[in-house]
C-alpha cells in the first residue's frame, strides 16, 4: 500500500499536533481538548449525549433521504480526507494516547479509506417461482450506537462511519475517553468531507466527554435502533445485556503456530512484522507463538534478524511484574491481574527500559521463550512482547494453542505447508479469522485479499463487519407477477 507523504510534510503535521498539544506532552489524555483542533471548532461534538442523538437522527433522515449516488459521493469524500489527514489522525492518536506508532497508524487510515466497503456492499436478494417474486432488501437499522476503543481510535471512527452510512444508517459515537480528541477529530473529519460533497453538516455526532453514564443514555434512547461496539470483554458484555439489537466486536489472544514445512526464515520475519505493527495494538495481531522444538532455533534467530530481542527467563519475570498489575474489582473485591496502561501499546524500546536494558529504535518486539502458563502466554498484553513455547508434535501444538485463545474464536495464525496440519488447526480453533503464512495484518487486507474493518465482530457472529452488517433484512413480496421465464 503506497503512502504519499514525504518526511517534510509529516515533520509538518507533527509540529502541528504539538502545537495542539496543552502545553506539551500530558502525562495522560486529560487536558487533551475534544471540541477543537488548532483553534478550529469539530463539527458534530457534543456536551450532552441526548443532543448528539438528536444531531445523528437529522443526520440518519438527511441519508435517507439521499440517493445511493450522493451517498456514495460523501462516502468518496470521506475516503479522500482520510487518506489526506491520514498522518494528522496517527500524530494525534500516538500523542494522546502515547499508544502505537505513527507510520503504522497512518498507513491503517489509508487502508480504512481504500479497503472499507461502501455501498457497494448492499445488494438485494430475489427469488422467483410459481406464485412470482420476492425480493429481499437490506435497510438501515436508523441510528446506530457506536462504542470505539482507544487501541484504532480514528480508524474505528471513520470506518464504523463509511459502512454505518453506506447502509443508509445514522450514528453516535461515544468514544474511548483515553482517545476523546483523536476519535472527536475523525468525528469532524466525516462531517466536513459530508458537507463538502452536498451532505448535511452534521452527519455523525459525538460528545465531548464520553462516560459510562453517556454510554447508558445511548443504551436507552429510544432513537437507537443498534448499538455496536468495538472493545475488551467488559463493554462487549454490556452492550450485549442492553436488550437492543448489538453487534460486539471484543478481545482476542492470537496464536501462532511454526511447524517444521514452514518456510522458518520467512515465518520469523512475517511474525514479528505483524507483532509489532502498531507496537501490538490490533486486536489480531500475533500474541504468542507454539513452535515446533525441531525448528524453534532458527525460528528464534529469524526473529532476531529481523528486529527482535531476546530476554531470559528472569528478565521476562521482572517485566511480567512491571506490565501486569494488580486490579481489584469494587464490587466483589476480587483481586485480578490485569495489564498496565502505562505499558500497553508502548516501544519494545521503552519496555526493555524498564528493566534496565537499553536498545535503539531497529529493536521493534522482545522475545522469550516461556511455558505454557506464562502470564505472557495467558494474557491479551498489546505490547510488542512474545512468548515463544516449543512444542514436540502438531498435536500439543494445536491443544496448547487452542486453551491460549481463550475461546475467543477471534484470530489465530499459522505457518506451515502441510495442509492437514493448517486444516486441523483452522478446524479446531474456530476463530472469525486464520492467517496462514503472513503476517497478522494481511487477515484484515492489508497485504491480503478482501475488504478492511476495525470492527471484528467474533462474539455475535458477523465477523469482518461491513455495511451490510449495519442493516436488516426486509421481505417485498409480489404475487404471481414479474417471473419473466
Ligand atoms: P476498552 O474495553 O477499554 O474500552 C472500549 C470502550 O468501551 C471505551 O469507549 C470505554 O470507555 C468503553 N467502556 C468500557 N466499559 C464500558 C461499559 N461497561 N459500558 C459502556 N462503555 C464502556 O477497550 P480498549 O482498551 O480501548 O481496546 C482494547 C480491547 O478491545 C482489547 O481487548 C482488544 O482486543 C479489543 N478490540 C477488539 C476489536 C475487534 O474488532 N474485535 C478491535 C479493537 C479492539
Amino acid at each position: 500500500m503506497a503512502i504519499n507523504w514525504t518526511e517534510a510534510q509529516i515533520e509538518e503535521v507533527i509540529a502541528a499536533v504539538i502545537k495542539n498539544l496543552n502545553g506539551g506532552a500530558p502525562a495522560s489524555n486529560k487536558g487533551w481538548d475534544s471540541t477543537q483542533y488548532n483553534g478550529r471548532r469539530l463539527i458534530g461534538v457534543y456536551a450532552d449525549m441526548n443532543d448528539a442523538i438528536d444531531a445523528a437522527t437529522a443526520g440518519y433522515k438527511a441519508v435517507r433521504a439521499m440517493s445511493l449516488e450522493e451517498r456514495e459521493k460523501v462516502i468518496a469524500a470521506i475516503r479522500e480526507l482520510c487518506r489526506k489527514e491520514a498522518p494528522i489522525m496517527a500524530n494525534l492518536g500516538v500523542s494522546e494516547t502515547k499508544m502505537g506508532r505513527v507510520a503504522h497508524k497512518t498507513a491503517k487510515h489509508v487502508l480504512v479509506a481504500d479497503k472499507t466497503p461502501g455501498t457497494a456492499d448492499i445488494v438485494a436478494q430475489v427469488k422467483t417461482g410459481d406464485y412470482g417474486l420476492t425480493l429481499t432488501e437490506m435497510a438501515p437499522f436508523g441510528v446506530v450506537g457506536s462504542i470505539t476503543p482507544s487501541t484504532n481510535p480514528s480508524e474505528t471512527v471513520i470506518c464504523n462511519s463509511i459502512g454505518m452510512i453506506a447502509a443508509g444508517n445514522g450514528v453516535v459515537f461515544n468514544p474511548h475517553p483515553n482517545a476523546i480528541a483523536t476519535s472527536n477529530y475523525a468525528v469532524d473529519l466525516v462531517n466536513r468531507a459530508s458537507a463538502m460533497a452536498g451532505g448535511p453538516t452534521v452527519l455523525v455526532a459525538s460528545v465531548v466527554k464520553p462516560t459510562l453514564d453517556t454510554a447508558q443514555i445511548m443504551y436507552k434512547h429510544p432513537n437507537i435502533r443498534m448499538l455496536v461496539c468495538t472493545g475488551g470483554p467488559g463493554v462487549v458484555r454490556s452492550v450485549l445485556s442492553s436488550g437492543k439489537k448489538a453487534i460486539g466486536a471484543g478481545a482476542g489472544n492470537p496464536p501462532v503456530i511454526v511447524d517444521d514445512t514452514a518456510d522458518i526464515k520467512k515465518a520469523g520475519k512475517d511474525i514479528i512484522d505483524g507483532c509489532s505493527f502498531d507496537n501490538n495494538l490490533p486486536c489480531i495481531a500475533e500474541k504468542e507463538v507454539f513452535a515446533f522444538k525441531n525448528i524453534a532455533d532458527e525460528l528464534i534467530s529469524s526473529m532476531l534478524a529481523n528486529g527482535a530481542y531476546k530476554i531470559n527467563i528472569e528478565q521476562a519475570n521482572k517485566l511480567a511484574k512491571i506490565v501486569l498489575v494488580e486490579s481489584k474489582n469494587p464490587k466483589t473485591g476480587i483481586v485480578k491481574k490485569v495489564v498496565s496502561r502505562d505499558c500497553v501499546g508502548r516501544d519494545a524500546a521503552v519496555l526493555l527500559e524498564k528493566i534496565g536494558v537499553h536498545v535503539g529504535p531497529e529493536i521493534r518486539c522482545i522475545i522469550c521463550e516461556t511455558n505454557f502458563e506464562h502470564p505472557f502466554v495467558q494474557e491479551e498484553l498489546m505490547m510488542p512482547i512474545l512468548p515463544i513455547v516449543r512444542v514436540n508434535d502438531i498435536d500439543e501444538a494445536i491443544d496448547l494453542a487452542v486453551k491460549a485463545e481463550h475461546g475467543n474464536r477471534h484470530t489465530a495464525h499459522m505457518h506451515s505447508k502441510n495442509i492437514d496440519n493448517l486444516t486441523r488447526f483452522a478446524r479446531a480453533v474456530e476463530t472469525t479469522i486464520f492467517v496462514k503464512n503472513a503476517p497478522s495484518y494481511a487477515g484484515i487486507g492489508f497485504g491480503g485479499e478482501g475488504h478492511t474493518t476495525f470492527t471484528i465482530a467474533g462474539p455475535t457472529g458477523e465477523g469482518l463487519t461491513s455495511a451490510r452488517s449495519f442493516t436488516r433484512y426486509r421481505r417485498c413480496v409480489m404475487s404471481d407477477n414479474f417471473r419473466i421465464i
